[in-house]
């Protein structure tokens, strides 16, 4: 009967898009107790977009945003995309990078017009003086903000927007429901990851966390006795994927997530999460 019930929960899966790797991640998705999930990406859909921008004195907007598109060119972040695509639409000539670095959970570099040009988390680029309030305005708004350096020098600030799933709200709401524990892990800013988790009805918040942050986190949770599944899309969540007890990437996500992951949801509906768990426990039953 085993076989015959492994090959039904392929089988099922596989209709919902849900892609489990074998029969250990199934037996272990029945024994998961707390999901953590990764904001942008997972919880979002991670197709940013520019809302808003501002310049230090003496920085042409143009110039910001061409300097900060050359760079992120060479980046495959959804906030990389974002910035492009907004440079895309605007009046401006990118110009070439040279010298490209990514910074993976904190921002990515690169040398532009014979500047070294950084764009990334606020915390990297030190004070930013009078753009700080404008940075308070979208914070309070929910915004991600990412910082521009020319030379070291703050440029200017960027806020992003990201909708949250239509499908996270249900699929949260459910986890709970089935008695799973859900954690809100993120790079991105306390007051970002703090929207997202109101918007969708996650109380337990981890912000500003580092990639390897992100696997001591889902340690320190196995350490407590939990079972955790972690979700998310990127390459910064790749180490947290494999370490936790079950690894679920987002079927949008790249590809090395998509490696590290027990579970591949083909679907962007986040509902196939408490399905997966569903389809776990119901299979598990019928083999013991
Ligand atoms: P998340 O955990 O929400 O997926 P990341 O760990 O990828 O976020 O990134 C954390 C933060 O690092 C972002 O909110 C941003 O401030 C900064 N960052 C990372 N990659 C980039 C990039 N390519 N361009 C600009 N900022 C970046
Ligand atoms: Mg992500």
């Amino acid at each position: 009967a085993t076989p015959t019930a492994l090959m039904v929960a392929t089988g099922r899966g596989a209709e919902l898009g849900i892609f489990v790797k074998g029969y250990q991640a199934l037996e272990t998705t029945r024994a998961v107790d707390t999901v953590v999930m990764d904001k942008t990406g997972t919880l979002t859909t991670g197709r940013m977009s520019v809302a808003d921008l501002a310049c230090a004195d003496g920085t042409d907007p143009g110039e910001l945003l061409a300097r900060a598109a050359a760079v992120e060119s060479g980046s495959e972040h959804a906030i990389a995309a974002a910035v492009c695509a907004h440079a895309e639409q605007a009046p401006v000539v990118v110009p070439p990078v040279t010298d490209f670095v990514p910074m993976p959970g904190l921002g990515a570099r690169g040398v532009v017009d014979g500047y070294d040009v950084t764009v990334g988390r606020p915390s990297l680029a030190g004070e930013l003086g009078p753009l700080s309030d404008r940075v308070a305005e979208w914070d309070a708004a929910g915004r991600t903000t990412v910082a521009v350096t020319v030379d070291g020098a703050v440029a200017g600030v960027i806020a992003l927007a990201d909708p949250v799933k239509d499908s996270a709200v249900p699929a949260v709401a459910e986890l709970i429901e089935m008695g799973l524990r859900p954690v809100l892990l993120t790079g991105d800013s306390p007051a970002a990851a703090h929207a997202v988790a109101s918007a969708v009805g996650i109380t337990d918040v981890h912000a500003g966390v580092l990639p390897d942050e992100k696997v001591d986190l889902v340690r320190r949770l196995q350490a407590q006795g939990r079972t955790v599944a972690m979700v998310g899309d990127g390459v910064n969540d790749a180490a947290a994927l494999a370490v936790a007890d079950l690894g679920i990437a987002v079927g949008s996500g790249t590809d090395i997530a998509l490696e590290a992951a027990d579970v591949v949801l083909v679907r962007d509906d986040l509902r196939v999460l408490p399905t997966t768990v569903e389809l776990a426990r119901a299979t598990m039953r019928t083999i013991r």
